[in-house]
C-alpha cells in the first residue's frame, strides 16, 4: 500500500450550510483516491454551527427591502475561520465572479490551502464578501447554493493536484491544455454498428498518429470552439 505523504499538497476548507452535498464526490474515483493517499484534504465548517439564536439562524431580511434572505456576516466568518489557516486563498463562489477555465484551476492547484465558500438564498452579506480573494463563477446561470459549483472547482483542481491523475501525460492532452480541445478517441470494437476506427490509429506509427490527432484536434476546436483559437493567437502575439 502507498503511504500517505506527511503533509497533503492541496488543503480545501468547505464553508456550507450542506456538507452532506459532498459525501459522494468526496469518496469517489480521482477525489477520493487522492484524499485516501494523502495528496488532498478536505475540511468542513458550517455557519449553521455559528448561529447566534435558539432557532440557528443564519440569514435575514435584506435591508433596503427585496425578496428571499441574505446569509449574515458574522455565522459566515466564523464558519470561514474555522477552516482557514494563515495564507489560505479565499474564493468565494458567486455568478459574478470570474469565470472559472482552466487556467484558474491550474492556479489553484498551485496554491497550499483554499477556502471555498458556498452561498445560499440569495447570496452574502456584501461585508464578508471584502474579504475574500476572489470570487468565481461557473457559468451565466444562477444555481440554488454554490456547492454545485464549488465540487465543479474541487473536481478540476483535484485532478491538477502533483500525483493525483496516475498518468501525468494525460493531463497534457486533454481539452485545453494547449488552448484547444482533445481529439476524438476511440476504443474497441474496431467496428461497431459499420463504423470503422480511423486506419491511422491502428497502424502503430505514432509520428503519423501524432500528427492526425493533432490535425483532428485543431479541426474540432475550430468548428466548436473558435474563440479558443482566437484567444490562443491572441496569447501568442
Ligand atoms: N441573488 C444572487 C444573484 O442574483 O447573483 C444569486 C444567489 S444564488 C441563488 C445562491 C448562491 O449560489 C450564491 O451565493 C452562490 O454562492 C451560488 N451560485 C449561484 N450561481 C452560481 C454560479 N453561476 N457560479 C458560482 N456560484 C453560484
Amino acid at each position: 500500500m502507498r503511504r500517505a505523504p506527511a503533509r497533503p499538497s492541496l488543503r480545501v476548507g468547505i464553508v456550507t450550510l450542506a456538507p452532506e452535498m459532498f459525501a459522494s464526490v468526496l469518496a469517489t474515483g480521482l477525489i477520493g483516491r487522492a484524499i485516501r493517499a494523502g495528496l488532498l484534504e478536505a475540511a468542513f465548517a458550517n455557519p449553521r454551527d455559528y448561529a447566534r439564536d435558539a432557532h440557528r439562524r443564519v440569514d435575514a431580511r435584506p435591508y433596503g427591502g427585496g425578496p428571499g434572505m441574505v446569509l449574515m456576516p458574522g455565522p459566515l466568518d466564523a464558519a470561514i475561520r474555522q477552516v482557514a489557516k494563515r495564507g489560505s486563498w479565499i474564493v468565494g463562489l458567486s455568478p459574478r465572479g470570474r469565470p472559472f477555465g482552466a487556467p484558474t484551476a491550474s492556479r489553484l492547484a498551485k496554491k497550499k490551502q483554499i477556502v471555498l465558500v458556498c452561498g445560499r438564498y440569495e447570496g452574502l452579506d456584501e461585508r464578508v464578501c471584502e474579504s475574500f480573494d476572489e470570487e468565481i463563477s461557473i457559468g451565466d446561470y444562477v444555481l440554488s447554493g454554490g456547492e454545485v459549483a464549488a465540487m465543479a472547482v474541487l473536481d478540476a483542481v483535484a485532478r491538477l493536484v502533483p500525483g493525483a491523475m496516475g498518468n501525468a501525460s494525460s493531463f497534457a492532452e486533454e481539452s485545453f491544455a494547449d488552448g484547444l480541445l482533445e481529439y476524438p478517441q476511440y476504443t474497441r470494437p474496431r467496428v461497431w454498428r459499420g463504423k470503422r476506427v480511423p486506419a491511422v490509429l491502428l497502424s502503430g506509427n505514432h509520428a503519423r498518429i501524432g500528427d492526425w490527432r493533432r490535425r483532428k484536434s485543431l479541426e474540432l476546436t475550430r468548428r466548436l470552439r473558435p474563440d479558443l483559437l482566437l484567444a490562443r493567437k491572441s496569447s501568442k502575439v
